[in-house]
């Protein structure tokens, strides 16, 4: 039985290839943060944009475990969530918190921008249309189907939280996608409900994540879900290549696979990771399980971690 008292940090890698440096060392923050203050540590497949790639999932999963990650119970797979996903959105809905959208990005692109409203935020087009206006702009864009937005509260354009990592972060936020036109549910929707129903209390992600938070925190508030303070957030610097881009592969050895052909195994990786997050020497042989006892929160790196491959 899930004792929910405990709370839980999580892990909820994209299975869009295989988790190269900067991915394994975000778990491994999420990982070892959730440890050292109690938390389980659960696994989330987010997989709704690419339900046929379990493979890649497995592998995700595989390296994780070779560098000494483990999590409790099964791992959730976000496509198997789509009742509580659809379930939500209908509470939106019957509070008129949602509404049909027929815009192309083109459309979007070309709009106005509403006064006062945050640059790139959403024109808010459709968000008035009589049941007539809207009936016609269904039958306009058939056989393809609106999406479902969030009609976000007019007075609000902006959300702060306090991020372990960042400090204050203020976002922008606007009427979000809730359901693509193509019947997908949209990231920022199952990442809020699926973490309240892990009892998720604790979020480490990439940095590049942060401004989405905002909009996650506003949809927590509009659904009754748990929301900060309650959850607590650590967004983690990316690492970055030797050009000072965002790690890729043309950085040359990036992921487990590709550096244990060049001879670094798993440990070394993890005895690397553990370096650049100051909680280990040069070279200095570790277990995941040793790193618990030294990880301090307050000290995490706040600058991103330049990869030179040796
Ligand atoms: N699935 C996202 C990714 O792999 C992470 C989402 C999250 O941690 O909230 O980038």
């Amino acid at each position: 039985m899930v004792n929910e008292q405990q709370g839980a940090g999580r892990y909820a890698p994209s299975p869009s290839g295989e988790l190269h440096l900067g991915n394994l060392r975000t778990a491994l923050v999420a990982w070892l943060l959730a440890r050292s203050t109690g938390r389980r540590f659960l696994m989330r497949i987010e997989d709704l944009d690419r339900a046929r790639d379990a493979g890649t999932a497995a592998a995700q999963l595989a390296d994780l475990r070779a560098i000494g990650i483990d999590w409790d119970g099964e791992p959730v797979l976000q496509t198997e969530r789509g009742a509580a996903h659809d379930a939500a959105i209908a509470r939106l809905d019957a509070a008129g918190l949602v509404y049909e959208c027929t815009c192309t990005r083109r459309d979007i692109l070309a709009a106005p921008t509403a006064p006062h409203a945050p640059p790139g935020a959403y024109p808010g087009t459709c968000r008035d249309r009589t049941p007539a206006e809207r009936a016609a702009a269904r039958g306009e864009i058939a056989p393809r189907q609106p999406a479902l937005r969030l009609r976000a509260p007019a007075a609000m354009s902006s959300l702060s939280f306090d991020d372990l990592v960042l400090g204050q972060v203020t976002g922008d936020i606007d009427d979000l996608v809730l359901r693509r036109g193509d019947g997908t549910v949209a990231y920022n929707l199952a990442v809020v409900v699926d973490d309240d129903a892990m009892g998720v209390d604790q979020i480490v992600r990439g940095d590049d994540l942060a401004p989405s938070t905002p909009r996650q925190i506003l949809l927590q508030q509009l659904l009754g879900l748990r929301t900060p303070p309650d959850v607590a957030y650590a967004h983690v610097p990316l690492v970055l290549g030797p050009t000072g881009a965002r790690l890729a592969k043309r950085d040359g050895a990036v992921t487990l696979r590709q550096l244990a052909e060049s001879g670094t195994d798993a440990a070394a990786v993890l005895s690397t990771l553990a370096e650049s997050l100051g909680i280990a020497s040069r070279g200095e042989r570790v277990t995941a399980e040793q790193l618990i006892a030294r990880f301090d929160p307050t000290e995490l790196p706040r600058e991103p971690w330049v990869w030179l491959a040796e």
